[in-house]
């Protein structure tokens, strides 16, 4: 087995690493560091999980501990979709540098821009950065991508859902020609391919398995329940969830639970709250330092159930999670790969759960497809019946924020919708499909940009506005199978799920 002291890293950066108690380097690290040292480009396919921060940072600081940073021009760029991704790479770095003299700057949304400013100006050797926010800061002026060494794109996969492929290019183009490039994504859709086509040169391809393969540590199971009606199915579901969580008992120590969208994130967790579970939500419309406390909480074991958006989650660490609970089928099949991989991490065993209605069955059988296999039902299937839910409205409408209709409600524009204000849907008058909408916020389209009303910071400059346009154009094309259904709900989502599998 390759040893890290083989890889060809800095010394300083074998040390930081058995301090970080690593002790062999996971396939996805001993593929694609030697050939990152060598000055090669990387293509990692690969998801969180399998250690593939480390697979990029180490190389990058082993080669970058060599020069010197300048004013302004950062010497290498780390590209995250979110915030938490992006910050996460940011503790990483500071992890593996820690016996190196390496400086760097995280590009964020909710963090200011002053701050950040002065120390670009000073000079960064890493800027790690969400795509919109980094081409914020190149648009004031105040930073040069001309000395960009080694550039790393991080999830690239959730970077095309949440439609920032263009910014990527761009950005790309900012950076100079003989750059290095490390480029990840945990599956290669066809845009995907033609980025990496365009922008790497005969890189090292590294795959690994994909976490639902190689991770045979997480029971897998699904709750089916017989909803027919989608006023009673999110009430349905609340109660699945804590007779789920009962019939876990002590082995649910603690867990994430994923609604498809940020309406019900907060009515689940507020729904828990009330049922004297300690719940929280996370999602992208919170404030940001709302997020990082309540992150923090989770990791530190003070909060026992973490109800999350696919957005805000991404690639969250936290090393014990016991239970992964899906309150809804995920619309996207790879997504349901990267919320089971939240448990059974580094080796432990965890257990993922998920209740699904049959208008999810499509979804259900999507996964089961990208799974090759078929998730295991729980036994005493449909637990709660619709008869058994008589309090749902009652539960629904006591849980749940009051819809505010008069800030648009079902005539909302999508652009509002992504400037962060679009929870406020009435959830049980939301059609089915409609989660992939609501989670496939752009990361800094989500946020309000607060920084920009400060007097430091002036309002990005009216070039901004296309750019995110054509963010939310490309999102839209991305959704239109989802989002097009409208409140149209064909036939076969209609059908129970052994009704479509008779047929
Ligand atoms: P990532 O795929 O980068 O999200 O990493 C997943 C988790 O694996 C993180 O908690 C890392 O700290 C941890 N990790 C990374 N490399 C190793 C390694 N070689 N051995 C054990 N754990 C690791």
């Amino acid at each position: 087995m390759t040893k890290f002291t083989e890889l060809g890293l800095d010394p300083k950066v074998v040390q930081a690493v058995t301090e970080a108690g690593y002790e062999t380097p996971t396939p996805i690290q001993a593929g694609a560091i030697p050939a990152a040292l060598q000055g090669q480009d990387v293509l990692g396919i690969a998801q969180t999980g399998t250690g593939k921060t480390a697979s990029f940072v180490l190389p990058m600081i082993t080669l970058l501990a060599k020069g010197r940073a300048r004013a302004r021009m950062p010497r290498s760029l780390v590209l995250c979709p979110t915030r938490e991704l992006a910050a996460q790479v940011a503790e990483n770095f500071d992890t593996y540098t820690k016996h190196l003299k390496l400086t760097k700057a995280l590009l964020i949304g909710g963090v200011s821009f002053k701050e950040q400013d002065q120390l670009i100006d000073r000079g960064v050797d890493v800027l790690i950065a969400t795509p919109g926010r980094l081409l914020d800061h190149f648009e004031r002026g105040k930073l040069l991508l001309t000395g960009v060494q080694i550039m790393v794109v991080d999830e690239a996969d959730r970077m095309l859902d949440m439609g920032f492929i263009p910014d990527i290019e761009r950005i790309f183009s900012l950076t100079p020609f003989t750059r290095q490039t490390l480029f990840f994504s945990a599956t290669m859709a066809p845009e995907i391919e033609r980025i990496t086509n365009t922008f790497l040169s005969n890189p090292k391809k590294v795959e690994v398995a994909r976490q639902a393969t190689a991770s045979e540590t997480i029971a897998q199971e699904v709750i089916e329940l017989k909803a027919s009606r989608r006023d009673t199915a999110a009430a349905m579901k609340r109660e699945a969830l804590r007779a789920t969580i009962e019939r876990e008992g002590e082995a649910c120590k603690n867990a994430i639970v994923f609604c498809n969208r940020k309406t019900d994130v907060d009515i689940v967790a507020k729904s828990l709250k009330k049922y004297g579970y300690d719940a929280a939500p996370i999602h992208g419309d919170l404030e940001q330092s709302q997020r990082t406390r309540t992150l923090d909480l989770f990791r530190e074991g003070g909060l026992r159930f973490l109800v999350a958006s696919d957005v805000a989650a991404r690639g969250l660490d936290v090393p014990a999670v016991s239970h992964v609970f899906q309150f809804d089928v995920p619309t996207h099949s790879e997504d349901y790969v990267h919320r089971i991989g939240r448990t059974g991490r580094a080796g432990r065993s965890g257990k993922a759960i998920m209740f699904a209605t049959p208008a999810e069955g499509k979804y259900l059988d999507a996964i089961e497809k990208l799974l090759e296999r078929t998730i295991p039902r729980a036994e005493g299937q449909a637990m709660v019946s619709e008869d058994s839910a008589p309090d749902a409205p009652a539960e629904a409408s006591d849980d749940a924020p009051k819809p505010r209709r008069t800030r648009g409600g079902r005539g909302r524009s999508r652009k509002a919708d992504a400037e962060g204000q679009g929870s406020e849907q009435a959830p049980a008058a939301a059609p089915t499909p409609a989660p992939a909408e609501a989670e496939a916020m752009p990361e800094t389209a989500a946020e309000p940009a607060p920084e920009a009303k400060t007097a430091d910071a002036p309002a990005p400059r009216s070039e901004d506005k296309p750019r995110r346009g054509q963010r939310q154009d490309n999102r839209r094309n991305d959704r239109d199978a989802v989002v097009g259904m409208g409140d149209h709900l064909p036939s076969f989502i209609a059908l129970s799920l052994d009704e479509r599998r008779a047929g």
